[in-house]
């Protein structure tokens, strides 16, 4: 697996390809793969997320890393076994950031991976930890939380200082993703 430098991996943001790719399948865990992962982590923690998934830092790989009970879990191969009941409730994305809004997704959910072992296996989670698996899921069929989101609930949460209570902004869809792009813009003329 080709990942150029790995130091080099940083969290992309709405509007990179990677994001909108279909993610292949990783097979072996290669060195690489566990480098990968590592980094991942790292940049997860930094960024203060529950989860990442190898699209978020430009990898269109079927890898994902999610908080579980403190500690970060290793997806390989993830495949969604089977999902029950729905439940809606407000979501980010370390790709969207400061931008929420409400998503249904399933209440229950049961998914197969492998760990860095290479070993499989099997996890049940339920509300937040459900949800947490279906939103890092989608990231690798290119899917994203705005493709499904309640549009009347999206809000930009913008903290203006620390300590103060962060502000809570109303935003339509379409100007959100403005103004993801507009930043890229500028970034690339950077
Ligand atoms: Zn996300």
């Amino acid at each position: 697996m080709k990942t150029g430098k790995l130091g080099d991996l940083k969290i992309v943001r709405y509007g990179h390809p990677a994001l909108r790719e279909q993610a292949s399948p990783v097979g072996r865990v290669t060195r690489e793969v566990k480098a990968l992962a590592a980094r991942m982590i790292e940049l997860m923690i930094e960024a203060r997320g529950l989860g990442l998934a190898a699209n978020q830092v430009g990898v269109p790989r079927r890898l994902a890393v999610v908080v579980i009970e403190d500690t970060p879990t290793v997806f390989i191969d993830p495949e969604l076994e089977k999902a029950e009941g729905s439940e809606k409730a407000e979501e980010g994305c370390l790709s969207l950031p400061r931008l929420y809004g409400e998503v249904v997704r399933p209440r229950k959910v049961k998914v197969t991976a492998r760990n860095l072992a290479g070993k499989r296996f099997t996890l049940e989670g339920e509300g937040l930890l459900a949800r947490a698996l279906c939103h890092e899921l989608d990231h690798l069929e290119g899917r994203l939380f705005v493709d499904q989101v309640d549009e009347s609930t999206l809000h930009w949460l913008l903290r203006t200082s620390d300590g103060e209570e962060p502000v809570v902004q109303p935003t339509a869809l379409e100007d959100a993703l403005k103004v993801f792009l507009l930043a890229r813009e500028g970034e690339k003329h950077r």
